[in-house]
């Protein structure tokens, strides 16, 4: 099932920030004076630091989402008498966010990565050299048929590859949840509308613009920032996440690490692919723990830190996610299999296709200790578990 709460989550802090800015917009006469001369090239700045920093992450989709901002404040400040421009800017700006959700990360200054930025930048050009030399030609095939959409025209063209833009967007961020598609869907909404609505000041709209271009900013840390702590596979925090609360906990908490039994032997059987898809399952498993919050610990280990709760409580929680991760089974497609699928002592059940396969795990549960921390503590009752059998949680 698509989880919904991390979408909407990755939405709410900018769709807050427009609406904040929006709000703010009236009282912009309060921005002292000497800083009004500074901010109508603020998108040019904020363009300069995103050419500069999105090297260093290797996330050059943001500076494509960027320069297309700037491609909207520059129409909008060559403040084009014609409409039809106008219609023709918006299919642009959204065909070239649904490209840029398309795009595969290949880099910012490498050829590719600069043929896509000069795609972007020569278009609000060959919009303006299409007006100043007023090709006629070129003026018939931008008139569009209108439509009224909440008492706005919209073209039609316009409506179609915006409504597809957005649809698609919003898809695909339910589904994968990904931080750059949300960034992207609030980009593409904001750029539209400021082109369908151009505010009169020109301050206003450099104030605007900006607001879009620091979201990406903000997109860009918050990734680097994710990519440290969260784990890749399986989604979970990860080592410098768990190392870093603990040290905020002290030694009064409760503690579980767990470890999937077998899982060399299961590698050897079906393979890494289908080990990793496993290891995402039983991610998935733990992260449903009650009460705490899971961890991938490091290969096929992951730790569980509870807070504030007892530690019989703690280990019936666990005793809950080892049953679910027992029952839990996987079904592999029969030519991503191995040969030698002798060896899998893990393994139960056949399907006609494929196999199903499943994965049992082992854990140790430990709380607050004089000696050593509960960490460490529910490591030695982890093999312990293992020792007396695998599949089981010790004390
Ligand atoms: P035990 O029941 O004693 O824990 O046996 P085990 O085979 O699970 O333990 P061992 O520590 O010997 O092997 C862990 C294996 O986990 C080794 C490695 O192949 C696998 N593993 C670790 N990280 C990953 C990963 O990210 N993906 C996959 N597919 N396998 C991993
Ligand atoms: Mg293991
Ligand atoms: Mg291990």
């Amino acid at each position: 099932m698509p989880d919904f709460v991390r979408p909407i989550n990755l939405l709410l802090l900018p769709i807050l920030l427009i609406a904040a800015a929006v709000y703010a917009l009236p009282f912009s006469d309060l921005i002292p004076q000497q800083w009004t001369y500074f901010i109508p090239w603020l998108p040019l700045v904020i363009s300069g630091v995103l050419f500069l920093v999105v090297g260093f992450f290797n996330f050059s989709r943001i500076l494509f989402a960027g320069l297309v901002s700037l491609s909207v404040w520059t129409f909008l400040k060559l403040d084009f008498a014609n409409v039809h421009y106008t219609q023709l800017a918006l299919v642009l700006m959204s065909l070239n966010m649904l490209l840029i959700a398309f795009y595969q990360e290949r880099g910012t200054y490498s050829i590719t990565g600069l043929f896509r930025i000069a795609l972007i930048f020569c278009q609000p050009g060959i919009l303006a050299l299409a007006y100043v030399f007023k090709a006629d030609d070129f003026h018939q095939l931008i008139i569009w048929p209108y439509l009224e959409v909440v008492g706005i025209a919209v073209s039609i063209p316009a409506l179609v590859v915006f409504t597809l833009c957005f649809v698609y967007l919003l898809v695909k961020l339910f589904v994968q949840s990904l931080l750059i598609d949300a960034y992207l869907l609030v980009s593409l909404v904001f750029s539209g509308w400021l082109l369908i609505m151009p505010p009169t000041s020109e301050l206003h709209l450099s104030l605007l613009i900006s607001l879009n271009q620091l979201l990406l900013v903000m997109a860009l840390f918050k990734r680097s920032l994710s990519m440290a702590y969260i784990d890749e596979l399986t989604g979970l925090p990860g080592r410098r996440a768990l190392n870093e609360r603990v040290v905020k906990l002290g030694k009064n908490y409760t503690a579980a690490m767990l470890d999937i039994d077998f899982f060399k032997k299961f590698n050897d059987t079906y393979g890494h692919d289908v080990g990793d898809q496993v290891l995402r399952m039983v991610a998935q498993k733990i992260r449903q723990v009650k009460g705490g919050t899971a961890y991938r610990y490091g290969g096929e280990e992951f730790c569980v830190l509870f807070p504030s709760t007892d530690i019989e409580s703690a280990e019936r929680y666990i005793e809950q996610v080892r049953i679910s991760v027992e029952q839990a089974t996987l079904k592999v497609r029969s030519n991503k299999r191995a040969k030698n699928n002798k060896k899998g002592r893990v393994l139960r059940g056949k399907g006609g296709s494929g196999e199903t396969v499943s994965v049992t795990i082992s854990g140790g549960v430990a709380t607050t200790r004089t000696k050593t921390s509960p960490l460490k503590a529910a490591d030695v009752a982890l093999y312990r578990a293992k020792a007396q059998g695998r599949n089981q949680i010790c004390r």
